[in-house]
């Protein structure tokens, strides 16, 4: 199992989120999360005390440079979670058909009548909306809105606790996408240097806007990408607005699903990652994904299905919650994580990239396109792209399905940013001299790479020091001079579906 996982992780293109609780703080313990294969560790900041993400991110970074590789940080916002204010004796239950009455704010519960942590409730819920509560195992149907409660009938009872979490499927919620908390601890994990950001409960392109303009007096490379949670049947339907937005997509599953229903999600679940692949934009997959293995060695082969799916239909990353924070087998959870990517990515015979990105008019649309059309024709061994953004990283990423790619980037910001795209390794060189200064920095890493001197590479670079500028296409051998002629490789057949068109060495 070992020999396995090791090989299995020399050449896994998809990236593993982990999320880290208190124990986290235990170096030991990060570090056997990080070398069994985690590539971002998300922080949930809705249980993050002050200082909490200060230490635990300056934990990150000091294993960051043991590992030799970056981590990324994504500080995961709890957004306005709504919950049950407190009941009495800790615990109700409540009857399917009762009736049973709801009201705002914090006050303490009894039999038929709760409180909602949510100010706004007697003006977003409507008659003939529905509550969920529980993880959506209490279902309600409000029969009537008055000026001081909603009054309602249990469809599915069931027993909850105070602080049970509270959803609205049906209401249109105007509750603002940042609690006074979130944007607390937005400032502490910039202060800390975190690379994502995720927005929970986002509804709109422009809840995530309103959060860039928040972090708008970083220079653009120090800017975290904003990863919005879609776990929202308004996200859902206004996904393309929100893909454009974003830098990041999180198909958020636990909250997905109580909103939109369990059935619902597989399918939304593929519609945001081919959505995230139509706009270079890098999609995680999250929560459940391994969750027996909060208590057992191993996972459900359900489990292991549906890892191996979300891979398969080209999720960037996928992500361990509970798994990794508070279960028995954090270490075990990433590392069989990494043998189902590994296995998953295994291409099908039929299967090949394709354009990607948002428009035929962007050059560096354009050129990405052409470069991994030229790198599948011609069977390269890596596609090489200079980027001060990671944004033609992202476009390469999303295109190509079997040739990995490599980027250069002048701020190691950017590189931990790039953690979160799939079949991408990066490297800083500096940003000194002329364009065929920094390609030749750059070539002098990659000659140093295993397997990778005497490779094809297509290599795409651009206007030095412009943001999405890449406007040129070169392909060659490493370690030879450009002009050197390439020799002619065998026409492509089609590969056996046991076949990885990966070579060797580190993907
Ligand atoms: C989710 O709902 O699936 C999720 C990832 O968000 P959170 O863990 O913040 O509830």
């Amino acid at each position: 199992m070992a020999e396995k996982t090791k090989q299995a992780e020399a050449a896994r293109g998809t990236k593993i989120v982990a999320t880290i609780g208190a124990r986290a703080e235990d170096p030991a313990h990060l570090r056997a999360l990080l070398s069994a294969g985690v590539d971002v560790v998300r922080i949930n900041s809705a249980h993050a005390k002050p200082g909490e993400i200060l230490r635990r991110v300056a934990l990150v970074r000091d294993l960051e440079k043991e590992m030799g590789r970056p981590v990324g940080v994504l500080l995961d916002l709890g957004g306005p979670k709504i919950r049950v204010g407190p009941v009495e004796e800790g615990t109700l239950e409540w009857k399917s058909g009762q009736k049973v009455e709801i009201v705002p704010g914090s006050v303490r519960g009894a039999e038929g009548r709760i409180s909602v942590t949510y100010p706004a409730l007697l003006k977003d819920v409507r008659a003939g909306d529905e509550i969920r509560i529980n993880d959506g195992r209490l279902r309600i149907r409000i029969d009537a809105v008055s000026r001081a409660s909603l009054s309602g009938t249990v469809l599915t009872g069931g027993k909850f606790r105070g602080g049970a979490g509270v959803n609205f499927p049906h209401s249109i919620l105007s509750a603002p996408a940042l609690t006074a908390k979130d944007k607390r601890d937005l400032e502490e994990g910039l202060q800390a240097g975190i690379d994502l950001v995720g927005l929970s409960f986002v509804r709109t392109a422009a809840h995530v806007r309103d959060l860039r303009k928040r972090m708008q007096h970083l220079p653009s490379h120090r800017r975290p990408w904003i990863v919005a949670k879609i776990e929202r049947p308004e996200a859902v339907a206004n996904l393309t607005e929100i893909a454009f937005e974003a830098d990041v997509m999180m198909v958020a599953r636990g909250d997905l699903g109580v909103e939109i229903g369990l059935s619902s999600v597989p399918r939304v679940q593929r519609e945001i990652v081919a959505m995230g692949r139509r706009l270079a934009t890098p999609v995680i997959v999250a929560t459940q994904m391994l969750e027996s293995m909060i208590e057992n060695a191993s996972p459900t082969r359900a489990e292991v299905s549906d890892v191996s799916f979300a891979v398969h239909d080209g999720a960037d990353a996928v992500m361990l919650s509970g798994e990794t924070a508070v279960g028995s087998y954090p270490v075990e959870a990433v590392r069989t994580m990494a043998e189902i990517a590994r296995t998953a990515e295994i291409p099908s015979p039929d299967e090949a990239g394709g354009p990607a990105g948002p428009s035929g008019e962007d050059v560096a649309t354009v050129i990405a396109n052409a470069a991994c059309l030229a790198a599948d024709q011609i069977r390269a061994d890596r596609v090489v792209v200079y980027t001060m953004s990671g944004w033609t990283a992202r476009l390469v990423a999303k295109n190509s399905s079997t040739i990995p790619v490599i980027a250069f980037t002048p701020f190691e910001e950017v590189r931990r940013k790039m953690t979160i795209i799939r079949d991408v390794t990066s490297f800083v060189v500096p940003e000194v001299g002329s364009v065929e200064e920094i390609i030749q920095a750059g070539d002098a890493v990659l000659m140093r790479q295993p397997g990778l001197p005497g490779a094809t590479i297509v290599e795409i670079a651009g206007v030095l020091n412009v943001e999405g500028a890449a406007n040129s296409i070169r392909v060659r051998k490493l370690g030879e001079a450009p002009t050197a002629r390439l020799p002619r490789r065998p026409a492509r057949g089609r590969r056996g579906a046991g076949e990885r068109a990966r070579p060797e060495g580190p993907g």
